[in-house]
């Protein structure tokens, strides 16, 4: 189990009202796995999120990374855990530090006391696990959001993290871009790193392993795409949209399309409709 929550609340400290963003969250995120985490607004997503590498630890409850607890004094503990588990956020712009590409990726593992030649084949790995091999020289103010977020987790990616979390980050992206950083992550995942992906794009989720949905702080479902998607009334009452490719689906069969009543993502709608003759 790479990531195991247990009984975990998290209170955000506050004068006179304080917040409680989690509550009571038991969650196991397994070893390879890609989860989607869903959910309204303040639901406690990002919350959850760090509390994952132990950027927050819980107010009660216990957050496990390899069996490690996140609510260590030890202060090289915590940053073997937030080695483990990379978080990549919303806004690309935010993240940038350097002027020159390569010392962005190389900030982390030098930060690690990672050795000098091992730094490099680790800017060369992570800038083409993510496709950005050419712009190692370059300045990162000229690229394209997807490019800034592809970067940004190539950063990660140099501190070898086991799990990755993405929090939204392809909520400011365009469509392409969007594209751009869901296919790295998908082929993160095939090379075996753990992918927690925060999102608001529905579509995204029907690509996921497992969807967990939050409101108002606590897991309120758990389930495959076609688990959570086939329950309508449960969509509606949490304020998820339905993915685009479950209208598009319901078309094509009400058009008189041989298609199977069943939860597509973009690439199993679009291989049913080759398949058909
Ligand atoms: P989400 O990512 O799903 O939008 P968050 O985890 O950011 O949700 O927020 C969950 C709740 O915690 C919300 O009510 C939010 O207002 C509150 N919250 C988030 N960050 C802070 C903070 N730094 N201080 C106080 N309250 C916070
Ligand atoms: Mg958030």
């Amino acid at each position: 189990m790479a990531i195991k929550f247990e009984k975990v609340t998290y209170e955000y400290p506050a004068e006179d009202n304080a917040v409680v963003a989690v509550k009571n969250v038991d969650l196991e995120i397994e070893d390879g796995s890609f989860v989607c985490i869903c959910g309204e607004n303040g639901s406690g997503k990002s919350t959850l999120a760090k509390l994952m590498n132990g950027l927050l630890q819980p107010t009660s409850g216990v957050v496990t990374v390899d069996g490690k607890t996140t609510a260590t004094e030890e202060e090289e503990e915590l940053f073997a855990i937030r080695q483990k588990v990379g978080m990549v956020f919303q806004n690309p712009d935010n993240q940038m530090i350097a002027s020159i590409i390569e010392d962005e990726i190389a900030f982390g593992p030098e930060n690690l006391g990672v050795p000098r030649e091992e730094i490099g084949e680790r800017i060369e790995y992570a800038l083409s696990a993510v496709g950005m091999t050419e712009y190692r020289h370059n300045t990162p103010y000229k690229l394209s959001g997807g490019q800034k977020q592809r970067i940004a987790i190539a950063a990660v990616l140099a501190m070898r993290p086991e799990v990755l979390v993405l929090d939204e980050s392809t909520a400011m992206l365009d469509p392409k871009g969007r594209a751009e950083v869901l296919k790295v992550a998908h082929e993160l995942n095939d090379q075996g790193i753990t992918i927690v992906l925060i999102t608001h794009f529905m579509e995204e989720a029907t690509q996921a392993d497992r969807v967990v949905v939050m409101s108002e702080g606590r897991v309120v479902m758990d389930g495959t795409p076609e688990e959570i998607f086939r329950d309508r009334a449960s969509i509606e009452k949490y304020d998820l949209e339905l993915p685009i490719t479950d209208a598009i689906a319901a078309d094509l069969l009400q058009a008189g399309l041989p298609l199977e009543d069943k939860i597509y993502s973009e690439k199993t709608l679009a291989e049913a409709i080759c398949r058909l003759k």
